[in-house]
């Protein structure tokens, strides 16, 4: 079989751990006898990191917005530990925070699903993908204590010194305070992005604030997103027949637990750092499930949920055996190759990463699988396999359907 033809690289950004050891299984057994892959590589371990003061990052998110695609393997977040374990100059900051800084995009992320493995919620029987806004709110909040009495109010000064203030509370006792911010600029790439994808993905919108209770600042989320919704995307929306639906976020959350799943739930940042821990876990497991950052001006990095695995990478080390789920890296891959196929016209290219997808799901679905979804499958007849053999077991699903 002639291997098939890319005309733009991807941009690769490798890892750590062991989702970098799966990393180049991956591009082994799954990937390079297929395609003739087109990659520029850039090396996100934390050791190469370090050697250029994390200069490959930034340069690896420059490459992101030349060639628009990229895939990412996760990376360590550096803390107290990491400094001894790597020797390092400095804490460095998360590959994904600077990425995002400079790409300036809201993360998406959708389970895979799979027969055997049961969201928890019974009529959720097609993905929920979130949308986290991930600038501002109480993420960059400033807080007091309040030890006794005393006025706290909000004060913004003008750049000609002028001064507007709001009553916060008059303190008769002690307490606690705290100051948010966001700014629109961020709020309309938040919105653009959402909408953005939805139309990618032909999904609809949801999107919930508690506007009612929160009159300026959660009204001003939604006012944004309805302004943009109806000058730049109602007209796409309605020809693709999509729909764009805004409610309160409790309602939304009612009304989430009564869906059938299938479409973009967009959330504020501190709604969506809780609300999607809560979906990876009710829809099963979150090595099941697949990020992708997308920029306001239509940029896209694919990554796996997770982290490096760290516990699996030192077993690896001793030589002992592990069954690392190498699902969500392989998807993230099969994104990026989509869309590559897409922007490129290489229907080739997509066609062979929605059978590499489908390869994995048949895999799971025979009863082959990594040990973190035996211990949850309700199949009956299941064979646990290593990294390395689910990884094989899903070559040989791939040829046969090749
Ligand atoms: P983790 O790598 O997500 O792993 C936590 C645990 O979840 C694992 O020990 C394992 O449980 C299970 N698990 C996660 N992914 C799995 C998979 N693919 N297959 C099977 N089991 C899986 O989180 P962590 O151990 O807290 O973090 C390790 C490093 O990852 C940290 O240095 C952190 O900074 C980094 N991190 C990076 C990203 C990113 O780059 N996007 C995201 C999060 C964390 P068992 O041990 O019980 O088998
Ligand atoms: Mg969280």
């Amino acid at each position: 079989m002639e291997k098939i033809k890319m005309t733009t690289p991807l941009v690769e950004m490798d890892g750590d751990e062991m989702t970098r050891v799966i990393w180049q299984m991956i591009k082994d057994e799954l990937i390079c006898p297929f395609v003739d892959l087109k990659t520029e590589y850039y090396d996100l371990g934390l050791e190469y990191r370090n050697k250029t003061n994390d200069q490959v990052t930034v340069d690896s998110a420059e490459a992101t917005k030349k060639y628009g695609v990229a895939v990412k393997c996760a990376t360590i977040t550096p803390n107290a530990a990491r400094m001894t374990e790597y020797n390092l100059k400095e804490m460095w900051k998360s590959p994904n925070g600077t990425i995002r800084a400079i790409l300036d995009g809201t993360v998406f992320r959708a389970p895979i699903l799979v027969k055997g493995i049961e969201p928890y919620v019974k009529n959720w029987v097609k993905p929920i993908t979130i949308a986290r806004h991930a600038y501002g709110d109480v993420y960059k909040g400033s807080e007091m204590k309040i030890p006794g009495p005393g006025k706290v109010e909000l004060v913004y000064t003008a750049q000609d010194g002028t001064e507007t203030r709001e009553l916060v509370h008059d303190f008769k006792g002690s307490g606690i305070v705290q100051g948010m911010h966001n700014l629109t600029s961020s709020i309309e790439s938040f919105a653009r992005s959402c909408f953005n994808f939805a139309v990618d993905t032909k999904q609809d919108l949801w999107f919930a604030t508690k506007d009612t209770i929160s009159k300026k600042y959660d009204h001003t989320f939604k006012d944004i997103f309805q302004e943009i919704y109806d000058t730049e995307y109602k007209a796409t929306f309605e020809e693709l027949g999509l729909e764009y639906f805004y409610t309160l976020i409790d309602d939304a959350v009612a009304r989430v637990i009564r869906s059938n799943g299938g479409y973009i739930w967009a959330c504020k940042n501190y709604d969506g750092d809780v609300m999607s821990d809560m979906l990876a876990t009710a829809y099963g497991s979150l090595s099941m499930m697949t990020s992708v950052l997308v920029s306001p001006k239509g940029v896209y990095e694919y990554e796996a949920a997770h982290g490096t695995v760290q516990r699996h990478y030192y077993k690896h080390l001793k030589g002992e055996e592990t069954s690392t789920n190498s699902i969500a890296t392989i998807f993230a891959w099969t994104g990026a190759m989509r869309k590559r196929g897409e922007l490129d016209h290489l229907p080739e290219l997509s066609a062979f990463a929605d059978k590499l997808e489908k390869a994995c799901i048949d895999t799971v679905e025979s009863g082959k699988m990594t040990k973190d979804l035996a211990l949850i499958t309700t199949l009956k007849e299941v064979t646990p396999l290593n990294t390395e053999d689910f990884i094989k077991a899903v070559r040989e699903t791939l040829e046969a359907a090749l």
